[in-house]
């Protein structure tokens, strides 16, 4: 593996005549509907960098959406992948298995919440995942209701693009939509009509009430919830709602499933965003950091729950293929040698405090939030939440130019998120923030 140096450098304007070169091409080749954040064709990434077919080197934090926090081609990933990639590809775990799979499913077991017997099932992308924890719910409790939030994201298939709460671009005209799914209002503190301090409470009351209401507690399969929210603008609920839903749950014999699919994995500075409050999950979907960039994806349970279905109810060709299984015993190995998520939660300690900085000096940053290296800065109007999605895609473009990939979320497109490589140097972590600051300061008059 050849890392590339581990700097910014701009030889070109972005995106550079190879990539708009290329940008033709796709445009005559590729659907529209896949976009693009950056328009720059990478050849090269790792570290804290991307390199490009100009020759430029930007500063990732986006880590292709929560994905490489390892990097982009961690030793031990790269050195297992290419070891498994020579003996066998493929064989299909429903056919004839392999001890990836099982070995995958061991450290699932062990590092998800909770020290219960469970058992996983592994698939190819997070959607995927999330079907299948209601699949597995719904057939464990014979129920068919399932609870998503507002603001939620868990995917793009049917089912999933009913549990994801925001319209464009995810919904729109897609429909329609699978049945039995109802949305709740979600804890999101800067949100909360009756204020951040009232918002674990009073958010825990409504849900369940509407809940009461509207579907009835026995006809509840499942409740979803990403424990921070991803795509639907980093939300963090406060502190009390989390533990609160999962007793409701427990009480009514409902499956709590968290979609861990964005916060998993060392992320937020612990193995899982659930482990934060100690809250432990029926049902844990998994997927985007899980193996160091190749597609794997699973649901991890309490084994009463998981093996309910009968053999043959749940699985997919590829679902845990080896290569993608041997990818994630070293982006695993990586996490626990390397101490990502002390990672993780020194990348917090270094950039929140430049965040609030920044947010005291430009009344337009509305909320800093997010844990360890899943952080962000939500923009209003100052002095109101009126979203100001505007100057997000301002201060977002800034930085693309700048050679700083960011990503933009939230339901009103108002959120910078700030999702780093775990193995990002602090030298290019400085540098990265650096440039959000210049952006705010050159963007916000
Ligand atoms: C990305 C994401 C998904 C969907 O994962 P895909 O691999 O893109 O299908 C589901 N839930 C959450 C919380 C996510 O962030």
């Amino acid at each position: 593996m050849i890392m590339p140096e581990q700097r910014r450098r701009l030889v070109t304007e972005i995106p550079g005549p190879v990539s708009r070169e290329l940008l033709a091409r796709r445009a005559s080749a590729v659907a529209r509907g896949v976009s693009n954040m950056l328009p720059v064709f990478v050849t090269d990434a790792g570290g804290g960098v991307i390199v490009d077919a100009d020759g430029n080197s930007l500063i990732d934090f986006g880590s292709g959406i929560a994905v490489v926090s390892v990097g982009n081609a961690a030793p031990r990933v790269a050195a297992r992948v290419t070891e498994q990639v020579s003996r066998f590809t493929h064989t299909c775990f429903m056919v004839t298995p392999y001890e990836g799979y099982v070995a995958v499913c061991e450290e699932l077991a062990a590092r998800t919440p909770g020290d219960h017997e469970k058992r996983s099932a592994l698939f190819n992308s997070g959607a995927e995942a999330v079907e299948n924890a209601v699949k597995i719910a719904r057939h464990a409790t014979r129920r068919q209701a399932v609870v998503a939030f507002d603001h939620a994201y868990h995917g793009r298939t049917n089912l999933t693009m009913a549990l994801t709460a925001k319209n464009m671009p995810y919904k729109d005209k897609f429909g329609p939509f699978a049945g039995e799914v109802y949305r709740m209002p979600m804890a999101y503190p800067l949100r909360w009509p009756g204020g951040p301090d009232a918002c674990a409470a009073q958010a825990l009351e409504v849900v369940k009430s509407l809940i009461h209401a509207q579907v009835g507690e026995d006809n509840v399969a499942a409740v979803i919830i990403e424990p921070i929210q991803g795509e639907g603008g980093f939300v963090v609920p406060p502190d009390g709602f989390l533990p609160g839903l999962a007793s409701f749950c427990r009480d009514n014999g409902i499956v709590f499933i968290a979609d861990e699919i964005q916060t998993g994995f060392c992320r937020t500075g612990d193995w899982f965003a659930c482990d934060h409050e100690g809250v432990v999950p029926d049902l844990v979907t998994t997927a985007k950091g899980i193996a160091g960039g190749l597609p794997l994806a699973a649901v991890t349970g309490r084994a009463g729950i998981m093996d309910s279905v009968h053999s043959g109810g749940l699985g997919g060709t590829y679902g845990g293929n080896p290569v993608a299984c041997a990818a994630a015993l070293g982006a695993i190995e990586t996490m626990e040698a390397e101490d990502l998520a002390g990672r993780a939660r020194r990348i917090g300690e270094i950039m929140l405090p430049r965040l609030h900085k920044l947010a005291s000096a430009h009344p337009v940053i509305a909320d800093v939030r997010g844990r360890g290296a899943m952080l962000a800065v939500e923009l209003c109007r100052p002095g109101t939440l009126e979203p100001d999605p505007v100057t997000t895609s301002a201060v977002s473009a800034f930085c693309h130019r700048a050679g700083l990939v960011t990503l933009t979320c939230g339901t009103f497109g108002n959120v910078i998120r700030f999702l780093p490589p775990l193995v990002i140097g602090e030298d290019l972590l400085d540098e990265g923030l650096s440039i959000v600051e210049d952006a705010f300061a050159s963007v916000v008059s």
